[in-house]
């Protein structure tokens, strides 16, 4: 099959949280499935070049209609660790793309709207008929709308769409300009409730709900997710739209790369480890504990992993932080903050607890560090308010750091607790799951996962090998999308 990822994020080179992971991950694992992938994504300044190989020009005149103009663009191409992708770069005064940041301006959403209008007609012009187009998140949902209301009429008829929503939360609220720039001219037709009409709104559009009506099939990113989209508010309004097209939308759960997140081959850590060499992990313990000047010490190391952002549930890792401590744990943060109310109040607890040597908050996005913490850590925490898969608990799993989750979206589908999991053997358990999303709740699961280390730890060890003995490679859900895109081909 020839398949085209649109997306505006590929890890390592784009990756603001798992969005670039999952767009990276499930690319590779349909290539080594034999299916042949590109991406198209935009290129921004601050992406990491070095994660880009052999970046040329590939197409220097690409005009993109716009708004009733044509902007001029180049396509560069180049392989971010053996992944063919093409990068637009428009040529105009808007520097859509030249903002120091993937996210976060006034008009994301004409930047957006026009990466979309871009890629489409980048593959319109250059003759690519993939037989499956995969979209994802809000910034792509105007591709199918586009495709199956223009391109179809244009020699792409046969082309079909998977959308995947990988947050509900950022739908892309916009107004009639979005429409107008990308030529969907006919706002009267647009502008209504079946099509792509805020639910909430009426006065303005929404790039997610088109991506829900015009796709061919559409998924969130794991099954409980799925469920609780369709009958909760956690699709922030979406679910009447899930509801009428409930026959094409499903979940697929993510997975990591087990090449990149690998404590045998990674390539960060000081001391490779796997199941028979579990001991090892005690040495990256240590190795972190002298890098951060932290107490070198065998007290359990409880970490957390993410964007400081409500969706994490905040005062639970801040509630986390102090609780580990008074129960004479380590606590690493490491965690960025988009919102300035949140980065200040991490800041002023950096600041106040600079000389506690068993405490370390590290602000800001640190790949490297990531996979530092990943490996020594005996415990994550992920105390999410909703999380509609997450991989911080996988990539913990895989690490053996025993994860410490709220039972939520894809928490609920990937870790299993070590006291009461109704569904799963002892042997097959895998962390600590807790309901209430407060202070006792956090504390029941986490308080129970140190207890653990501390008075029995054969037994914690063996719950950390459980595990890593998970697969939560993309090998599942990559032959589940495989069947998805070979459905709706023949559909
Ligand atoms: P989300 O997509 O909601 O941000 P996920 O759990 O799905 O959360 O994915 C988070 C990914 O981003 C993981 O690979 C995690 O290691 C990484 N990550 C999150 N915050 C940071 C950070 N501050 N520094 C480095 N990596 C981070």
């Amino acid at each position: 099959m020839y398949i085209v990822q649109i997306a505006s994020e590929c890890a390592p080179a784009i990756k603001a949280g798992g969005l670039g992971d999952v767009v990276y991950g499930l690319s590779r694992e349909l290539q080594l499935r034999g299916h042949c992938v590109e991406l198209i994504l935009p290129m921004y300044d601050c992406m990491r070049y070095d994660h880009i190989w052999g970046l040329h020009e590939a197409y220097r005149d690409l005009f993109v209609p716009w708004d009733g103009q044509a902007v001029h663009c180049a396509v560069f191409c180049g392989w971010v660790h053996g992944s063919l992708c093409f990068f637009i770069r428009p040529h105009s005064a808007e520097n859509y793309f030249d903002r120091g940041h993937y996210y976060g301006a006034r008009d994301d959403d004409m930047r957006f709207a026009f990466f979309s209008k871009a890629a489409i007609e980048f593959l319109h012009i250059t003759n690519k008929r993939p037989d499956v187009i995969h979209c994802h998140d809000w910034q792509t949902g105007l591709i199918p709308v586009m495709l199956f209301e223009i391109y179809k009429y244009h020699g792409m008829g046969t082309q079909r769409v998977c959308y995947t929503i990988h947050n509900f939360k950022h739908q892309g609220i916009s107004g009639i300009n979005a429409l107008r720039g990308t030529g969907l001219n006919n706002e009267a037709y647009y502008y209504q409730q079946d099509r792509l009409q805020d639910n909430f709104n009426h006065g303005a559009i929404n790039f997610m709900k088109g991506g829900i009506v015009y796709s061919n099939f559409v998924n969130t990113v794991s099954p409980h997710h799925a469920w609780e989209a369709r009958f909760t508010d956690i699709s922030y309004g979406l679910s009447s739209t899930l509801e009428i097209h409930q026959n094409k939308f499903g979940g697929v759960l993510n997975g990591i790369d087990y090449e990149v997140w690998n404590p045998m081959l990674d390539k960060f850590i000081a001391h490779p480890y796997d199941i028979d060499t579990f001991d090892e992990k005690a040495k990256n313990k240590k190795d972190l504990q002298e890098r951060l000047g932290l107490e070198v010490s065998n007290k359990p190391l409880v970490c957390f992993i993410g964007r400081l952002d409500e969706q994490k549930g905040v005062p639970l890792v801040h509630h986390s932080m102090y609780y580990s401590l008074g129960k004479g744990c380590q606590f690493v943060l490491l965690g960025s903050a988009t919102e300035q109310r949140l980065n200040l109040k991490f800041w002023h607890e950096k600041n106040y607890l600079t000389t506690n040597k068993n405490i370390h908050l590290e602000l800001g996005f640190n790949e490297e560090l990531s996979h530092l913490i990943y490996a020594a850590a005996d415990i994550i925490v992920v105390p999410s308010n909703y999380e509609p898969c997450g991989l911080t608990q996988m990539i913990g799993l895989r690490y053996g750091a025993v994860p410490v989750v709220r039972a939520v979206g894809g928490l609920v589908n990937t870790v299993f607790d070590w006291d009461y999991d109704p569904e799963h053997l002892p042997e097959e358990r895998n962390g600590f799951v807790f309901n209430d999303p407060n202070e006792m709740g956090l504390e029941s699961a986490l308080g129970r996962a140190i207890d653990l280390y501390e008075k029995s730890p054969k037994l914690f060890r063996q719950l950390a090998l459980q595990g890593m003995n998970y697969d939560y490679s993309w090998n599942h859900p990559g032959q589940q999308y495989v069947g998805i895109y070979d459905y709706i081909r023949y559909k």
